[in-house]
């Protein structure tokens, strides 16, 4: 789809691709309101969970097992928040949505990256959509590394 975002994604964002599978790529978030928030994108256009093949959930549910370990291993995160919206492409006039998945870890504890502390002010309540995500870019490398590196063992 030549005007998908999603299907075009810049060098910019493929530069935070923490893991790469047959038929889903997972990135790190620009937005880390939550440290270590993750976007899952399925490498063809398709707009629904409906419209997925059988091989397509299947490494859907491995990712998540994955993913979700992961955050709680090398993040420390006590659950994730998992959620596919899609809201945004329904506000243009001929809505072609890309499937993506939302993973947004929530921490009762604060987490330390390069000497910050990050709160989850929240926890045990639904997240914040309109929270600022940006975080300095050394942490978000250091996030980063620390995903790409557990994820690709
Ligand atoms: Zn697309």
């Amino acid at each position: 789809m030549e005007h998908c975002g999603w299907c075009n994604l810049s060098e910019e964002d493929k530069r935070f691709q923490v893991y790469e599978g047959t038929f889903w790529s997972v990135f790190l978030s620009d937005e880390q309101d939550y440290i270590g928030r993750c976007i899952l994108v399925l490498k063809r256009h398709c707009g629904s969970l409906p419209e997925l093949t059988d091989a397509e959930w299947q490494e859907l549910r491995m990712l998540i097992c994955r993913l979700e370990t992961c955050l709680k291993t090398v993040l420390g995160a006590t659950l994730c928040n998992w959620s596919c919206l899609m809201n945004s492409f329904y506000k243009e006039s001929e809505p072609d949505p890309h499937l993506h998945i939302h993973v947004r870890p929530r921490y009762d504890q604060p987490v330390t990256v390069n000497g910050n502390t990050y709160t989850d002010r929240a926890f045990g309540h639904h997240y914040a959509v309109k929270e600022s995500g940006a975080i300095p870019a050394d942490d978000r490398e250091a996030v980063f590394t620390r995903l790409k590196e557990w994820l690709n063992r």
